[in-house]
């Protein structure tokens, strides 16, 4: 059994030609309505793969509430923890992509921020029966804390991705969980703000100089670390070894879930087999092939 605590959004993406400049109105070419969220994209990933899971999180009193859960529930994902919330609206991305694929992304947390530590409180039960719990940073910190607090008590794995990066201080024992799994840019975030260094530091281009990026991610208390490197794959640090897996060679069209659907398959595999490497290359598979078509498309058609 999964749980996920996350992120709930309504992405409303509009094609234009070009990105619209200040006070200028543009018509669209294209409109497309795609539920979204970290959190979501995650649930929805490990369901597909075949996993029992939970979402618990928040959805507004609006006319996107009853679409998103509809949806989740259509994927498999249980949502009977997903809480409305009043007065306020569902999570909501509103996205304008080009003809040149640059895009321009307002992301309105809505009732994704009124998940609080309260709120984790009440899922108190279903946090302790779970087998993995997946957290990333989409809804406040204190909630994100205190759910892996509880997960810690009852022995419960817990996973962090950690995205996307909030411009608050992240306090230390965030990192302190089974496996923290974040991208090339985030693990430098990381690493560059805890070593208060700046956190533009070069781009490693190597595998070995990320070697050393997962190894300064270990120090600060996660027990294993992958970082997730795009068409190179993942390097996976457990403290002692290190081991890269190389990327499946497809062809890619849309790699804007590949990060939810990795995440989200390598906890289901987790969970299933307690075979940490097994995950591994069977998230890196999973990923790959959510490249090949948009969103998390190409796992509801394996
Ligand atoms: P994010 O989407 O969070 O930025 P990445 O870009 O690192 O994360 O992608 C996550 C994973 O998705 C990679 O580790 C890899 O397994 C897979 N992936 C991403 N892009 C490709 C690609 N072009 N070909 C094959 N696999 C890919």
């Amino acid at each position: 059994k999964i749980v996920v605590l996350g992120s709930i959004n309504m992405d409303l993406i509009a094609r234009c030609h070009a990105l619209p400049l200040a006070g200028q109105t543009l018509t669209a070419t294209g409109f497309q309505q795609i539920r979204g969220g970290k959190g979501a994209n995650q649930a929805v990933a490990a369901s597909l793969v075949g996993s029992s899971v939970r979402m618990l999180g928040r959805v507004g009193e609006d006319g996107l509430a009853a679409s998103l859960i509809d949806e989740l529930k259509q994927d498999g994902v249980h949502c009977s923890q997903v809480l409305p919330t009043p007065n306020v609206s569902s999570g909501l991305a509103m996205i304008t992509v080009s003809d040149d694929a640059e895009n321009q992304i307002v992301v309105i947390p809505g009732a994704n921020a009124h998940v609080d530590a309260a709120t984790v409180d009440q899922f108190a039960d279903v946090i302790s029966m779970g087998d993995v719990l997946l957290l990333q940073l989409e809804i406040p910190l204190p909630a994100v804390l205190r759910a892996k607090e509880i997960a810690q008590a009852a022995g419960v794995r817990v996973i962090l991705d950690p995205a996307p990066i909030p411009a608050t201080p992240l306090p230390a024992d965030l990192f302190e969980v089974d496996l923290i799994c974040p991208n090339e840019t985030e693990a430098l975030e990381i690493v560059g703000r805890h070593a208060k260094q700046n956190a533009t530091a070069a781009q490693p281009q190597e595998i070995t100089a990320w070697q050393n990026v997962a190894e300064q991610l270990h120090q600060q208390g996660s027990r294993n670390v992958i970082i997730t490197l795009g068409k190179q794959g993942v390097l996976f640090f457990d403290g002692n070894q290190h081991q890269h897996l190389s990327a499946q060679p497809v062809d890619a069209i849309d790699t804007t879930c590949a990060g939810d659907a990795f995440a989200g398959a390598l906890a289901a595999k987790w969970a299933a087999t307690n075979d940490l490497i097994k995950a591994i290359e069977f998230g890196n598979q999973i990923a790959a092939l959510s490249t090949t078509a948009t969103g998390l498309t190409a796992l509801r058609t394996e």
